[in-house]
């Protein structure tokens, strides 16, 4: 059985991923020159497309940041003529102006080729019945996998976000067998199958289950992976970079193919910008090798990774990902140590008692900081006794200690008691410094 959407690009050997790299990030060059903003920039700083001679001279080039893409909001970027450009994808923004990626036609159409492929790297085939739980405004998962769902040519139910009852109806009504949802959602979907007693494992014919767009760790995809009774895949994109479709799990589960035809990788100390050690753990730094619009060259994504040493089982070429550690910003320091919250998560989700949801919460009480861990305990743990729930409470209170190094302050909550967030999960609440 072919496992390939693209055998001769996925399984490409290194030297002509280099090669193929080169001439790419040439046109790159040449095409961003067009732009507003990296044409001033390379002409002060005399770059050009012979500044390249192999792909590790892209250090001769800037870094691009959030900052510099909402600096120049809206058209500063694009390299080509308006009406070129056939859609746009902008991301929240809360504060300041959003980011904007434009798209022309041979993007959108490589996108969805680059979705196609990912999925396919997972089992998904054109006799699959695809549902789509994701929001289909600006944010790219909608979109996003509409098309590349549609490219590989599976029934595409796009579904949009929310309302997780008519969810169970369009999974039992047209026989669903693959999801996209971000993996917080599954939890609560998990809840509405037992509130209307239907067993996902063997009332639907659900078998793969493609999250991502937040971080998780893999003691949570277990949990999913159980619920639903799939294989769940992880998902990794960021919109500046068009959105999913960038690096993808394959049927190996172990770590994501970061597609190298079309991203350059880089992975870097945030503090001295320089390549950490192969296998190291830094900040994903990536250019698009195949984009016209709105081409972008070494743009700081700051979601911490590592690349995964060795070649994978499934012959693709293309290196690997581990599982986000989360986003240089989503990290807190607390009496002097760094956590992040996916560290938080991963002693939790190996509790069998403790529930799905869970919420950090950062406090100053009289000059102290406390790190406060509210966390549903499982359905029917609040009938035990209550040393058997103290006992827990400690238990959780030990591992994260360990964990971390800071004693945390845990508060076994209801099933369902803590608030559900719309679209992405919000895992830290920080209260200090607040009047
Ligand atoms: P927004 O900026 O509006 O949240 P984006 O689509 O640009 O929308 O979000 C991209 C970000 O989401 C990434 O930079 C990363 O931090 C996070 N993300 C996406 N996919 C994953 C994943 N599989 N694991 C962890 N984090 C992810
Ligand atoms: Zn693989």
């Amino acid at each position: 059985m072919n496992i390939y959407w693209e055998k001769d690009i996925e399984t490409m050997s290194r030297a002509d991923i280099n090669k193929f790299q080169l001439e790419r990030l040439k046109q790159t060059i040449s095409r961003a020159a067009q732009s507003t903003y990296y044409g001033n920039l390379f002409k002060q700083q005399g770059i050009t497309a012979n500044s390249v001679n192999h792909v590790s001279d892209i250090n001769k080039i800037p870094f691009t940041t959030k900052e510099d893409l909402r600096g120049h909001f809206p058209y500063g970027f694009l390299a080509v003529e308006k009406k070129e450009v056939v859609r746009l994808h902008s991301s929240s923004g809360t504060t300041g102006n959003p980011t904007v990626i434009f798209h022309n036609h041979h993007d959108l159409d490589a996108w969805a080729n680059l979705v196609a492929r990912s999925m396919f790297a997972a089992g998904a085939r054109d006799t699959d019945v695809f549902q789509n739980i994701a929001g289909y405004g600006l944010f790219t998962g909608g979109l996003g996998f509409q098309y590349g769902a549609e490219k590989l040519g599976m029934l595409s139910i796009p579904a949009g976000a929310g309302n997780s009852k008519r969810q169970i109806k369009l999974m039992q009504d047209y026989g669903t067998t693959v999801v996209h949802t971000i993996p917080s959602y599954v939890p609560h979907l998990f809840d509405v199958f037992g509130e209307h007693n239907i067993d996902p494992r063997t009332e639907t014919d659900l078998r793969i289950l493609f999250i991502g767009a937040e971080p998780h760790t893999e003691e949570a995809r277990l949990r999913i992976q159980d619920m639903l009774g799939v294989k769940a895949f992880n998902s990794y994109g960021l919109s500046e970079m068009n959105g999913p479709g960038v690096a993808f799990e394959c049927q190996y589960q172990q770590g994501m193919h970061l597609w190298e035809d079309s991203f350059l990788i880089e992975i870097i100390n945030p503090q001295t910008l320089e390549p950490v050690a192969e296998g190291e753990v830094g900040e994903l730094v990536l250019t698009t090798l195949n984009r016209r619009a709105n081409p972008i060259l070494r743009y700081r994504t700051r979601d911490l990774t590592r690349l995964i040493p060795g070649t994978c089982t499934c012959g693709r070429t293309h290196k690997r990902v581990d599982r986000m550690k989360g986003r240089s910003d989503d990290m807190f320091i607390i009496r002097g140590c760094n956590v992040f919250p996916m560290q938080i998560e991963k002693v939790l989700m190996q509790i069998p008692e403790v529930g799905n949801n869970y919420i950090i919460v950062l406090e100053n009480n009289n000059d102290v900081d406390e790190l406060i861990i509210e966390v549903e305990a499982k359905e029917g743990i609040f009938l035990d006794n209550l040393a058997k729930l103290e006992r827990l409470t400690r238990q959780i209170t030990t591992e994260i200690k360990n964990e971390v190094l800071v004693t945390p302050k845990v508060k076994l909550v209801e099933p369902n008691s803590i608030p559900k967030c719309e679209g992405k999960a919000i895992r830290v609440n920080d209260l200090r410094n607040q009047f």
